[in-house]
């Protein structure tokens, strides 16, 4: 059995401000999403976050990283940008990387996206219904046509991402709003899946439809190369003609 080895990074600062986010989460929402990730015997399951050095995201602790998945909101801009940059070319080299629910706002995943990752929100009384719209898919096993949470905040279309590869699930909320909640990139050699579920204030990381969802995307996304980035200069690999400007074209500096 392979191993998965993933990393759960949480932001961490709702769990310490707001009693009501710390009754929902007492170990911070990174550790609740741990924990039910780790009922799963083939992944490998650490945590890190903001307030750990270089946010617990060093060269080292990437390279023995296969899946990433972030939870960010109210300290987008306190993750250093050379940090934000690793990950991102870490993911380019074959990581895979799961951003949930605010993280569609976070350096990284609009560093993958390249457009804006805007969308409308409302934090108000709706439900909502997460339809399954691509039943084969692997990220939807073992999940029923739809599914609810019986509060959310809502997200509305438009949602400024690139055209999704994959569209798992659309999410409608009683407003009457719709939503592209479930989406899937491959960027470089890795694979990116966005989820939105998980406002804080809301126990969703304890429903098991949306554990189904993130256990089962941990396995879809996972790397399976890593393809550092180069750009070589490259031998032919058959004989080639005489080349007459061999001679000025070896005084050009290439890069
Ligand atoms: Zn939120």
């Amino acid at each position: 059995m392979t191993t998965i080895r993933t990393l759960v990074w949480g932001e961490f600062r709702h769990e310490k401000k707001n009693p009501k986010v710390a009754k929902i989460y007492p170990d911070g929402m990174h550790e609740t999403i741990a924990a039910f990730l780790r009922r799963d015997p083939s992944l490998k399951v650490s945590t890190a976050c903001l307030d750990q050095n270089q946010h617990g995201l060093t060269a080292e602790v990437l390279d023995e990283t296969d899946v990433l998945v972030w939870w960010g909101h109210m300290a987008h801009g306190e993750v250093a940008d050379e940090v934000a940059e690793r990950v991102r070319r870490r993911v380019l080299e074959g990581m895979g990387f799961i951003a949930l629910h605010s993280a569609h706002y976070s350096k990284v995943f609009k560093g993958l996206m390249g457009t804006t990752c805007s969308l409308k929100w409302r934090e108000s009384t709706d439900k909502e219904r997460v339809w399954v719209i691509a039943p084969l898919h692997p990220i939807a096993a073992g999940l029923p046509s739809h599914f609810e949470l019986p509060a959310e905040e809502m997200y509305s279309e438009p949602f400024g991402i690139p055209d999704p590869d994959e569209l798992i699930f659309i999410s409608w909320f009683t407003g009457g709003e719709v939503f592209r909640s479930g989406a899937t990139w491959r960027r470089g050699n890795g694979r990116v899946f966005y989820f939105r579920p998980g406002h804080e204030t809301y126990p969703s990381y304890h429903q098991a439809e949306v554990q189904r969802v993130i256990t089962n995307a941990v396995h879809w996304v996972r790397a399976t190369v890593r393809i550092p980035d180069s750009c070589p200069s490259t031998p032919a690999l058959e004989p080639l003609p005489p080349d007459p400007d061999a001679e000025d074209r070896s005084s050009i500096a290439h890069t």
